[in-house]
């Protein structure tokens, strides 16, 4: 922006290099569409169905009471811990309710970070987590592979210096899909004593696999998870971290006991309650990844499954594939300039019919495209592709 700035105060060193979030605003594009041509957004891992239908029912009979908006929620969400810790399995004190996940990974930075401190992130990864860290003055050392795809647990602990206080494993990967279980995170853990090994496991629920075991022998080990992915819950904000319990209260510390609104809470509750329809979205987007990723290959776009509720495909000319795909009002992201990710998009697994409106409409626009490269202007196929 060419715009003089006003006069505001100097901001502190380590946000000056920091830029705003760039919005993909998917929400306004679909909001352009008529309402019976139906959106698949695929582009932020979100759930594509809505939450128990219980959440909803519980929360309308909430805001019937009309007291109940005027208080501050309950601090610390301190009826939704002990909930949490027994469906986690571990004791007491060893759950922190958060803001969304993301507001546990900045809590752990601003709680353990000080400046000029090393944080270990092997990349591609979830960024947001980078801001975090630059914020509190955490010098970024990034670790890549020749291969993204693939575990590289050597190279991460041959990044690991004395001056290592965090190392960021996100498991599954987004978007990789690469996964460390407990005995991979021990051994981090272990190169890195001095240090918190952050394990997040947003989409853990797809998954099954955790690295909450590795917390009883490494109090350095915390452990973040969300409602936002499987439990569909994006909208409303509510997540939580694992730790030692003296980790816990460290981060207490520096936590905002009201953090966390009244309306997440009795969802988060809710939610975690109804763990059939829980299994039942998982199960689905099981289904559906299957099939997503089986269609995909026979059309002729190689594509890599992952463990989460997301898939990996390889097109020739990425950012003309994801325009084509929202002039059909299709969000999906392109990955493509990512180190390692040349020609990747990453797809949102729905469930099997939304996944099967999604490929009639990846088949109308390579058809378009197969008949527009005869035409002197190239579609999606790409010059020579
Ligand atoms: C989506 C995502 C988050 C954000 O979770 P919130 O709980 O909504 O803040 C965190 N980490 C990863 C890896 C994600 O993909």
């Amino acid at each position: 922006m060419a715009q003089k700035c006003a006069s505001i105060p100097r901001l502190k060193t380590t946000v000056q290099d920091l830029v705003p979030y760039q919005p993909v605003s998917s929400l306004d594009d679909i909001r352009r569409f008529p309402l019976e041509d139906e959106p698949l957004k695929l582009d932020w891992n979100e759930s594509t169905v809505a939450p128990s239908p219980r959440v909803v029912e519980r929360i309308q009979g909430f805001l019937a009471n009309t007291h109940h908006l005027n208080w501050y929620p309950d601090l610390f969400s301190h009826r939704l811990v002990p909930l949490l810790e027994e469906h986690v399995g571990v004791g007491a004190g060893q759950v922190l309710v958060t803001n969304g996940s993301d507001d546990a990974l900045d809590l752990l930075c601003k709680t353990f970070l000080d400046p000029g401190d090393e944080v270990v992130v092997p990349r591609p990864t979830y960024t947001h987590f980078l801001v975090f860290a630059r914020a509190q003055g955490g010098s970024v050392v990034s670790v890549t592979s020749r291969d993204p795809f693939q575990q590289d647990l050597p190279s991460i602990l041959a990044a690991i210096t004395r001056r290592t206080k965090i190392v960021y494993l996100v498991s599954p990967n987004n978007p990789t899909g690469v996964v460390y279980d407990a005995r991979d995170v021990a051994r981090v853990a272990e190169a890195a004593p001095q240090a918190l090994v952050v394990v997040d496991e947003a989409y853990h629920e797809f998954c099954g696999i955790t690295a909450v075991p590795a917390i009883e022998d490494h109090p350095n080990v915390v452990v973040t998870r969300t409602f936002s992915k499987a439990y569909g819950l994006a909208g409303l904000r509510i997540g939580y971290a694992v730790a030692h319990p003296d980790v816990v209260l460290a981060f207490q510390r520096v936590h905002n006991p009201k953090g966390v609104n009244v309306i997440a809470q009795i969802a988060a509750k809710t939610a975690l309650d109804d763990q059939e329809h829980l299994r039942r979205f998982v199960a689905d987007v099981s289904e559906a990844k299957r099939l997503l990723v089986a269609e995909l290959t026979a059309l002729g776009l190689p594509c890599r499954s992952t463990p989460a509720n997301y898939v990996n495909v390889t097109v020739p000319d990425p950012a003309a594939f994801c325009r084509a795909l929202a002039a059909c009002n299709v969000y999906v992201r392109d990955r493509d300039s990512l180190p390692g990710m040349r020609g990747v998009v990453r797809i949102t697994v729905g469930t099997p019919r939304q996944m099967r409106v999604l490929l009639d409409r990846v088949r109308t626009i390579l058809g378009a495209a197969a008949s527009a490269a005869e035409a002197p202007r190239v579609g999606i196929a790409g010059a020579g592709a």
